[in-house]
């Protein structure tokens, strides 16, 4: 269905104003009061600490001062961007996209809350995969990431561990070594009910760094390959950019997507690369990799080479 073409009044329950200025990262300015948010306007740009008034229990916004008016999400885009109703139905639509799936549709699935997993693993950082990758050992401790020698969940995997954008551990996922069972399987595998679309990896390592150039890769290991040659990366696990990724990625200044280099990873960049534009201030530049090659599998003159392209 043309995005056009969708009502209002379905856009309207599938985005929130909340989540609007969320992902424009127009939050930070505006205090929470019980139901309410109140801050500067974002539609005039004033700087009145209480000109903008908005209700989240019926999802409207109001602005007492320049604008002298207000209404729902559709009248909120519309005034921001100055623009008319069908771009602002394709912005929504597009914003819908990205969003979490509505809470609603997991009352059919009640599964349990994903319960973190914080026990220490002792990890053999000389894995031959490892090796394999150009991750080094201290590389592999730092990033705790090894073989795993024991039984359960990661038996016969390379284990690396996850933690959210706070740094918390809350788990390991594994890469599986027989290639059999990565056949059938695919390479990795999670614990169950772990929020992946809420990760994304590495980001506590480098948090302190979104005023730099940030690297988003596929898989951890080309995060580990570019901390060796000094570049704050990221990882998506996957090759989809969820909403909240989206706000992680939208904290940083400069982003550079570097995709693998087959057709998924190529046509998942496009995308992400709008997404990243539309929603965020970040300036965004796409790295296309050699047919078939990860970034792990360049060698890191290679990985620079990539990057270096990129300065003005
Ligand atoms: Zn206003």
């Amino acid at each position: 269905m043309h995005p056009s073409t969708l009502a209002f009044s379905h856009l309207k329950h599938r985005v929130s104003i909340e989540q609007v200025l969320t992902a424009r990262g127009m939050m930070t300015a505006l205090k929470q009061r019980g139901q309410r948010l109140i801050g500067p306007c974002p539609v005039h740009r004033g700087d009145h600490p209480q000109a903008f008034v908005v209700d989240l229990s019926k999802d409207l916004w109001h602005c007492f001062t320049q604008c002298r008016g207000g209404g729902d999400v559709v009248d909120l885009v519309r005034r921001m961007d100055h623009s008319r109703y069908p771009d602002v139905a394709r912005y929504l639509a597009s914003l819908a996209q990205v969003l979490p799936t509505p809470a609603r549709a997991e009352v059919n699935s009640p599964a349990r809350p994903y319960r973190p997993y914080t026990r220490n693993l002792r990890l053999n950082p000389h894995a031959p995969l490892l090796v394999e990758k150009g991750i080094r050992a201290q590389t592999a401790r730092r990033f705790e990431a090894g073989a795993y020698h024991g039984p359960g969940f990661l038996k016969g995997c390379v284990a690396v561990r996850l933690h959210d954008p706070e740094g918390r551990p809350i788990g390991y996922a594994g890469r599986r070594l027989d290639p059999r069972l990565a056949e059938q399987y695919g390479k990795w595998k999670f614990p169950s009910g772990l929020p992946k679309r809420d990760i994304l990896y590495g980001f506590h390592r480098i948090a302190s760094r979104l005023r730099q150039r940030i690297a988003v890769v596929e898989c951890p290991w080309g995060v580990m390959r570019l901390a060796q040659i000094g570049i704050p990366a990221v990882a998506l696990l996957g090759i989809a950019l969820s909403h909240t990724q989206l706000q992680l990625l939208g904290q940083a200044s400069r982003v550079v997507l570097m995709l693998d280099g087959d057709q998924a990873g190529r046509s998942a960049s496009h995308r992400i690369v709008e997404t990243l534009n539309k929603y965020t201030l970040a300036q965004v530049h796409r790295i296309d990799l050699p047919q078939d090659h990860d970034p792990d599998d360049l060698d890191n003159w290679q990985l620079s080479r990539c990057l270096l392209s990129l300065l003005p």
